[in-house]
């Protein structure tokens, strides 16, 4: 299969195929197919997805995608703490063990295992979601099930692959569940408790874009309001220190909103043009 029809398959997957599948000479070369891609998409963009008017229903879900969660508190005698100033001298090894054994928030509590992070190491793009969900608990790994597959499509579609100059990693490591068990955003003190971690992983990793996947990775690496709408963070070029940002929603959220999968592909675009006018790239 080329890698144009191989790009023209997994934007049929995440319901784009006739959008944006047959654009000029896209994808005809292998290196240059990220940056091809671009520039004729980007056009597309502004004739269709960049149109977007921030519909009430967006404000709406999105404000409705972060509620306020009470923390799991953990008893004095329960938490051990390590300092910000040590996590930020350590290499891979002594992070993935700190991490592992963690219990610095409540959700250490329900966890079955960490899920620290997976990728090159040394990728240039780094993707960010909100936390572990159920099938990412039981199996140590972020984003599988339906929300990963549909991740791994959007990876295609950018001429990307999952631990291929790729990292995927979330804010917190171990996986929030309400009362009932069932999987929920994590609060912004299981953030805080948690975002070292992170911290430590993007300066390790460098990467060159940073795209957050869902309001509470945008609010929680870019230290907003969380009332803040996702509607009003894409489009933007954002930093988190001095690399470029990009918000898009989370796969979780488009598989149950099928007609923002425009959008999301709007950001991906985007994120791709700024990765390709990054020098460093
Ligand atoms: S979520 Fe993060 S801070 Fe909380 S226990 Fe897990 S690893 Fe530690």
């Amino acid at each position: 299969m080329s890698n144009q029809h191989r790009r023209a398959a997994f934007l049929h997957e995440m319901g784009l195929g006739p959008i944006w599948s047959q654009r000029g000479t896209a994808a005809s070369q292998a290196d240059g197919a990220v940056k091809d891609v671009v520039v004729t998409d980007i056009r597309a963009m502004q004739t269709t997805a960049i149109a977007d008017t921030r519909p009430a229903w967006v404000e709406q879900v999105s404000a409705a995608a972060v509620p306020m969660h009470a923390p799991v508190t953990l008893a004095a005698s329960e938490v051990t703490t390590t300092s910000f100033a040590d996590i930020a001298q350590m290499d891979w090894a002594q992070l993935k063990s700190v991490v592992a054994s963690c219990t610095q928030c409540g959700l250490c509590k329900s966890r079955t295992q960490t899920v620290f992070g997976v990728g090159d190491q040394k990728a240039k793009w780094l993707f960010v979601g909100e936390g572990p969900g159920r099938n990412e608990d039981f199996q140590g790994e972020p984003f599988v099930g339906p929300a990963g597959k549909l991740l791994d499509n959007m990876f295609g579609a950018m001429g990307l692959k999952r631990g291929e100059n790729t990292y995927i990693a979330n804010i917190v490591k171990c996986r929030p569940t309400d009362a009932s068990k069932r999987d929920r955003p994590p609060a912004a003190e299981e953030a805080a408790a948690c975002m070292s971690y992170l911290e430590r992983q993007i300066a390790l990793i460098k990467p060159t874009v940073i795209v957050a996947l869902g309001k509470t990775a945008a609010i929680s690496l870019l230290k907003l309001d969380p009332a803040t709408p996702v509607g009003k963070l894409r489009g933007t070029v954002h930093r988190y220190a001095d690399l470029p940002l990009i918000v898009t929603y989370h796969p979780a959220y488009l598989l149950r909103n099928l007609k923002d999968k425009s959008k999301a592909w709007a950001d991906l675009c985007l994120a791709m043009q700024t990765y390709a006018d990054t020098p460093s790239a």
